[in-house]
């Protein structure tokens, strides 16, 4: 690749997070860090931009973004910052930005961090938000979310009392499923999430967000009825309530599950 093709890949790769994102550019170091000889010496690109840029509609981006420029814009993300914080508002802005998946980066109307009590002795997990959450900023919103609502009701919890996160933070384009590499950079985010919620229980909900917590291929009619542990903390599974409104069939298993659900709680809050 010619430097000058690196340099006009670089600064249209700018240009695409300025149009598609809600970025604000400061002062980057852009490090080429290209094997090619001809680049290998220690050159700089250096690119200022500080303008706040609205963000737009999606559009399917056409541009191409150079090996090199990735590699720059991910690293940039790990600056670690965020393993550091000691309060959820803090973890929350310390990610609001973040880039390390690119195509979700470029669809996502904002990062969905979750919400609830930072204390909760219950956290629910979810798969990734949907289009009402992207919209809104939370997570479980719309007819999903009222029905987690009513479930969550229905056994003597209030959304206030508990935590509801997903495990990826940001809206998959067409509710696909989010990709292996998604969950490898979102799920150490769930973690120090929980690590700081010190949670007792976890509900888990939908057959996604179930095998990719136990790293299981099992189906989730298996995997349901019991408790199985997440990093050390008790956690059932269930159908995720956008399930049951598909098929009702399910909200029988599903009742069961949450009523066993409230009775470890109950047992573990008294012991
Ligand atoms: S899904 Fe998670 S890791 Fe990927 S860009 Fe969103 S917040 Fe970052």
């Amino acid at each position: 690749m010619s430097k000058k093709k690196l340099i006009d890949d670089t600064i249209n790769y700018l240009k695409y997070y300025r149009e598609y994102n809600n970025y604000q550019v400061y002062a980057h170091e852009i490090v080429e860090v290209s094997e090619d000889p001809v680049f290998a010496v220690n050159e700089e690109v250096r690119v200022t931009e500080t303008e706040v840029i609205e963000k737009k509609e999606y559009i399917t981006p056409e541009v191409r973004i150079p090996k090199e420029v990735k590699i720059i814009a991910e690293t940039e993300f790990m600056n670690n910052e965020w393993k550091i914080s000691t309060t959820l508002d803090q973890f929350e802005d310390q990610i609001i930005n973040c880039i390390k998946c690119r195509a979700l980066a470029g669809t996502r109307k904002q990062v969905v961090f979750g919400s609830g009590n930072p204390d909760a002795d219950v956290v629910v997990v979810g798969e990734a938000p949907g289009a009402d959450e992207d919209i809104r900023g939370e997570p479980f919103v719309g007819r999903a979310g009222m029905l987690l609502t009513d479930i969550l009701k229905a056994i003597n919890f209030t959304r206030e009392e508990i935590y509801i996160c997903n495990i990826l933070k940001c809206r998959p384009p067409d509710n696909r499923n989010p990709l292996p590499d998604e969950i490898v950079n979102c799920e150490p985010y769930l973690f120090k999430q929980l690590e700081m919620i010190k949670p007792k229980l976890i509900l888990a909900v939908g057959t996604f967000a179930a095998q990719t917590l136990l790293k299981s291929k099992e189906p989730l009619g298996k995997l349901r009825g019991k408790f199985h542990s997440y990093n050390g903390i008790k956690m059932m599974v269930t159908y995720h309530p956008a399930a049951l409104l598909r098929n009702p069939n399910w909200k029988r298993p599903t009742w069961e599950d949450v009523q066993l659900f409230r009775k470890e709680y109950d047992f573990l809050v008294k012991s």
